[in-house]
């Protein structure tokens, strides 16, 4: 039997300053893999693109289908982390419905790219340093997403048959900043070129009447680069990892969304001029306030004029919610913007130290209709949404971390990812285990008045470390278990049985008992997965061995009950010669899952080495 580790990886990327800087990643394959393995997901996978990436498809050999690929980079949410911070980067796929793809699990976590940290000032300035950060970061991406394009494509399967994919970089979902990252374009909004769809001049950004517009693209941009040109259109001089990709114009490909472009962008300022511009104009005159020009305030705005941009900006960001647009749609949507653009411009022009040079003003009104035509429905990655995941994959762990051993924790995250991976697909497939019953009854407790009872638990000298461990994990597993496996939000208030015993129908015994016959008894478990996997898939995918801490029937209102089990997992104890006479040696984690008891496929024997702190092999040779 091979055992494979978790997935979960990292490599080196660069050492700068004596210090190694790491990516943290799953490999791209299986984040897909994870992704197609969600039943709904693969029953209603789009095989055959009706318009947007018609091209595209069109050029990929007889036979094969184009599997979309979509990124989503975040930069912004990592201000929170402070020096340690992390930049992480999701995955979706195109063949996936809009509205499905917003759930969160139709996107996976490809990993965190390091952010490098500057030695003093004046390096922070340096060209140098700031070219080796964005050199670090398309290296990054080269490592991540060169497995996608194999010459000749690769096989997946969806809703059980294989197919051969040739996957294909569309969009990428990103904030302003990092859109000047992928595309390499000067990121300050004060240089002479700062919009990376167009070479609009920096004078322009808030002209709503422009005429001519030339366009970025792969072509024009890698003239001006192996000419030495670049400064003239505010390019940076690094070769883009983007431009050796096939079909992708990367000076297109990296699409506004909603909410950084919108809510957080435009609307924001609108707020700030508006404010401003009410103060400026204060009268104490209620009845006719902002009607009339009483105080001779220069540059005054009428109240109806402010009532209007706001009603205008109303029609286009209901507009901008749509899910799909026909071409007369986009029109009526392409004729509102406008109309809100130029009242906008008129009101708050003089009353913008920048003059309104906002690139995301410009790009709003020029560049997203085009992107709607190429790309379908403008991305609805909401706040909550980017919440979050921030919250599983970011925040939590860096909380939980103290600050210190980032690292660490990351990799917890991502073990913690690949766990929920492989229980979702376990519950999902026919129950192989059965639990026949449970029996020994030790404890009961409602959910409200659990907090306190498992801290009386915890205080109490006859209960075992395991089971103090247990009590002291079961919350934030439970929440935990709810939002990742079970998917219910909400849930005020359920009964919990904690027991000592559980009997499967395949006459396995499972005891997590603080005394069985006068000895503490915490069993260790196994939990593989299906054989029925494609082979390259299953010698990557993690079989996991962990300690049953306590276990648990749950009864929540209008869902099945659940019959639980927390588990401390172990790890490999080394990285290298990880085998003793053919058994895995392994150490106990700081990592905690609560699972259904039936995703458990054995008991197994794991014995702590003599002598050894932390250091446990797997006899296979009883069972
Ligand atoms: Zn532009």
């Amino acid at each position: 039997m091979k055992i494979p580790t978790l997935t979960s990886k990292k490599h080196k990327i660069l050492t700068h300053n004596n210090i190694d800087y790491y990516l943290f990643y799953h490999p791209v394959l299986n984040c897909i893999k994870n992704i197609l393995s969600i039943s709904d997901i693969s029953q209603n996978f789009t095989l055959r693109f009706e318009n947007f990436k018609k091209n595209t498809e069109a050029s990929l050999p007889n036979g094969s289908k184009l599997l979309s690929i979509i990124l989503y980079s975040d930069a912004t949410t990592t201000d929170t982390l402070g020096k340690s911070s992390l930049h992480p980067i999701y995955i979706s796929i195109g063949n996936i419905s809009t509205k499905r793809r917003n759930k969160s699990d139709a996107k996976q976590l490809l990993g965190y790219l390091p952010i490098l940290k500057v030695k003093d000032k004046f390096e922070k300035k340096s060209k140098d340093f700031k070219k080796l950060v964005r050199l670090t970061f398309h290296n990054s991406m080269k490592f991540l997403l060169d497995p996608l394009f194999a010459k000749k494509g690769i096989d997946l399967e969806v809703d059980n048959e294989t197919y051969w994919f040739f996957p294909r970089i569309s969009t990428i979902i990103c904030d302003w900043p990092e859109a000047a990252t992928f595309s390499l374009v000067y990121k300050s909004t004060n240089s002479n070129f700062p919009c990376h769809f167009c070479l609009i001049s920096k004078t322009l950004l808030s002209n709503t009447d422009l005429s001519d517009i030339t366009f970025r693209n792969n072509e024009n941009m890698q003239e001006y680069f192996y000419n030495d040109a670049g400064q003239d259109v505010s390019l940076k001089n690094i070769p883009n990892y983007f431009w050796s990709l096939p079909s992708i114009n990367i000076y297109t490909a990296t699409v506004p969304d909603r909410m950084h472009h919108l809510d957080l962008g435009l609307f924001q300022y609108q707020i700030k001029f508006t404010q401003a511009l009410l103060q400026k104009q204060d009268s104490s005159l209620v009845d006719n306030l902002y009607e009339e020009n009483k105080n001779n305030v220069e540059d005054f705005v009428e109240n109806r004029k402010l009532s209007e941009v706001y009603a205008k900006w109303n029609k286009m960001y209901m507009m901008s919610r749509s899910e799909i647009f026909t071409e007369s749609d986009l029109e009526n949507f392409q004729k509102d913007t406008f109309e809100w653009a130029k009242l906008f411009v008129e009101i708050f022009k003089l009353h913008s130290s920048s003059n309104l040079k906002f690139p995301k003003f410009h790009s709003w009104i020029y560049h997203i209709f085009e992107s709607i035509r190429q790309f379908g429905a403008i991305n609805g990655y909401t706040t909550e949404t980017y919440k979050s995941l921030h919250k599983d994959f970011v925040k939590i762990p860096y909380q939980m971390s103290n600050k210190k051993n980032v690292e660490d924790q990351i990799m917890k995250t991502l073990k913690r990812q690949d766990i929920i991976n492989v229980i979702n697909k376990k519950q999902k497939k026919k129950k192989s285990t059965k639990l026949l019953n449970f029996s020994s009854k030790l404890f009961e407790t409602k959910l409200t008045e659990a907090y306190i009872y498992f801290c009386e638990k915890i205080n109490d000298p006859n209960i075992n470390d395991n089971m103090i461990k247990g009590f002291d994990q079961f919350l934030e597993c439970f929440d935990d278990f709810l939002d990742n496996i079970l998917e219910v939000k909400n849930i005020k208030e359920c009964d919990i049985i904690i027991y000592g015993t559980a009997t499967l129908e395949n006459g396995s015994i499972i005891r997590a008992k603080n005394k069985f016959h006068d000895k503490p008894w915490f069993s260790n478990v196994a939990i593989s997965m299906d054989s029925n996997e494609s082979s390259d898939y299953q010698s990557d995918e993690g079989l996991c061995y962990g300690k049953i801490l306590l276990m648990a029937k749950i009864e929540i209102k209008e869902e099945s009950l659940l019959n639980l089990a927390l588990v401390q997992w172990y790890d490999f104890k080394f990285q290298k010669n990880s085998y003793l006479y053919n058994c895995p040696l392994l150490k106990l984690v700081e990592l905690y899952n609560l699972i259904p008891i039936e995703t458990i496929d054995n008991i197994v024997h794991i014995i702590p080495r003599f002598d050894k702190d932390n250091e446990y092999f797997v006899n296979k040779y009883i069972s």
